[in-house]
């Protein structure tokens, strides 16, 4: 037989299998569980709640702009401007809220995988222009102390999805933490920074990979940018050429504290 006609027949029950599934287990909305045509999807209305970032955004920190007129000559927003971030670009999906919240939750600590696949699908296209030929995605590590409450990092799941889907390569080890952090959250900006200096190192077996590299370091969220700004440093210690940032959602400033 043909490898051609065993990839036909390899589709066909893979197909086949799928609609055995979706007979199953109906798709639902990955939010609300309404009746979806497709596994991975929202339903209309909660896909209606979903903020995506649109032009005029700053090309530094991915911030949407109510006007093009917000941003200088180089693309950047007042802020980028007075204080560039370390990492050359950052693009994000959506703008963080009520909804994008929900999805993410549930994507951490509810073991939801297809979450992943949505998310990719955005970021793929918000990252059309980073997301450039011979570039390596790196995901945010997360501690092994922590990643054995979660089991996983979310963060190399959306890695490996955009990788999917990009048809770039990962390489989800090549940052590790130092040490276990304390919860960010209660933290002002500058304890973050502090708390997050010197704790992301890039993996020793892993530099000679990442020499002379074109990094788009992924996450699932872009809050203060301390994490991203931890990881950028380390890529660049380890001889990163240039360090990109893609992330499903970028947190406007007026809900940090959500
Ligand atoms: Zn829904
Ligand atoms: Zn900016």
């Amino acid at each position: 037989m043909l490898p051609h006609n065993r990839q036909t027949i390899t589709s066909i029950a893979g197909k086949c299998a799928n609609v055995f599934l979706e007979t199953l287990y109906p798709p639902v909305c990955l939010l609300c569980g309404a009746d979806v045509v497709q596994t991975g999807l929202l339903c209309g209305a909660c896909f209606g709640q979903v903020w995506f970032v649109t032009q005029p955004f700053c090309r530094a920190c991915a911030m949407p702009q109510i006007s093009a007129d917000s941003l200088g000559k180089k693309g950047l927003c007042f802020a980028c401007e007075s204080h560039a971030p370390l990492w050359e670009q950052a693009r994000a999906a959506f703008t963080y809220n009520t909804v994008i919240r929900h999805l993410i939750l549930q994507f951490k600590y509810g073991d939801r995988e297809e979450h992943a696949a949505f998310f990719a699908r955005h970021m793929v296209q918000a990252g059309a222009d980073i997301l450039q030929k011979n570039a390596l995605l790196v995901p945010v590590p997360v501690h092994r102390w922590r990643l054995l409450q979660r089991k996983y990092n979310q963060a190399a799941w959306l890695a490996r999805a955009v990788a999917r889907l990009s048809g770039l390569p990962t390489l989800p080890d090549a940052l590790m933490r130092r040490q276990r952090t304390a919860r960010l959250a209660r933290f002002s900006r500058r304890e973050r920074q502090h708390e997050m200096h010197h704790a992301i190192t890039a993996r020793a077996t892993r530099r000679a990979m990442l020499a002379g590299q074109h990094v788009v370091l992924v996450d699932d969220v872009l809050t203060t940018g301390a994490t991203a700004t931890a990881c950028t440093r380390a890529l660049y210690e380890a001889g990163v050429a240039r360090v990109d940032v893609l992330v499903a959602a970028v947190v406007l400033p007026d809900e940090k504290d959500i």
